[in-house]
């Protein structure tokens, strides 16, 4: 099936989206294509201006407009523990919880040499210099995902952290191996966060 070079265009582009393969970008490329002039207008406005928008926060590296963002200047937060995640989706799974009130700290990824990333890729420098400008932290919660790449960069962390004398646990296996805790229910992660264990 061939399409005109507008519509082969914006399905292209769709389909370099993550997890949109070339039906679902073919979807999508209609569903745009149905949408009044207003939605469509909404719709590339939200685009450009979160890309405009967000920035990282220079202290947990997740995504803000406002820098430090609103976990890392909320006083009422724990600031002696620091729960590392992969992704900015973890925060908000784990704060979907309601179980935590420390801080966080985004990587960015996850130590992956098959997909090309290395460690330097990730947001490791900016955690360990965090510990260094904050004395107050006492606790690192690794909560990569449960998958031979998070224990790897779980590992990697926890051998550089410890000689400081900072504890660090890791979020207990309640999740099942191989898992993103992102599809973990709120009970099973709540339970995996209260049973970490040192590291
Ligand atoms: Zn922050």
């Amino acid at each position: 099936m061939r399409y005109s070079p507008s519509v082969t265009q914006l399905i292209a582009e769709l389909a370099k989206l993550p997890g949109i393969g070339s039906k679902s970008a073919q979807r999508l490329a209609f569903h745009i294509l149905s949408l009044e002039k207003s939605q469509v207008k909404d719709l590339t406005e939200a685009i450009v201006s979160a890309h405009h928008n967000t920035r990282l926060c220079q202290e947990c590296q997740n995504y803000t407009d406002e820098d430090p963002c609103a976990i890392c200047s909320d006083t009422r937060r724990d600031r002696s523990t620091i729960c590392v995640v992969e992704s900015p989706k973890d925060v908000s799974t784990i704060e979907r919880t309601r179980e935590y009130k420390g801080l966080y700290h985004v990587l960015h990824g996850v130590y992956s040499p098959l997909q090309n990333v290395g460690l330097d890729a990730l947001k490791i420098k900016e955690l360990f210099s965090r510990l260094q400008r904050h004395d107050d932290i006492r606790e690192i919660i690794l909560a990569t995902n449960q998958t031979a790449e998070g224990e790897a960069t779980a590992m990697y962390i926890s051998r550089l952290v410890k000689p400081s004398g900072i504890k660090v646990t890791r979020i207990a296996s309640g999740l099942p191996m191989g898992s993103d805790i992102e599809f973990a229910d709120d009970i099973t992660l709540s339970k995996a966060l209260k049973a970490r264990h040192d590291f």
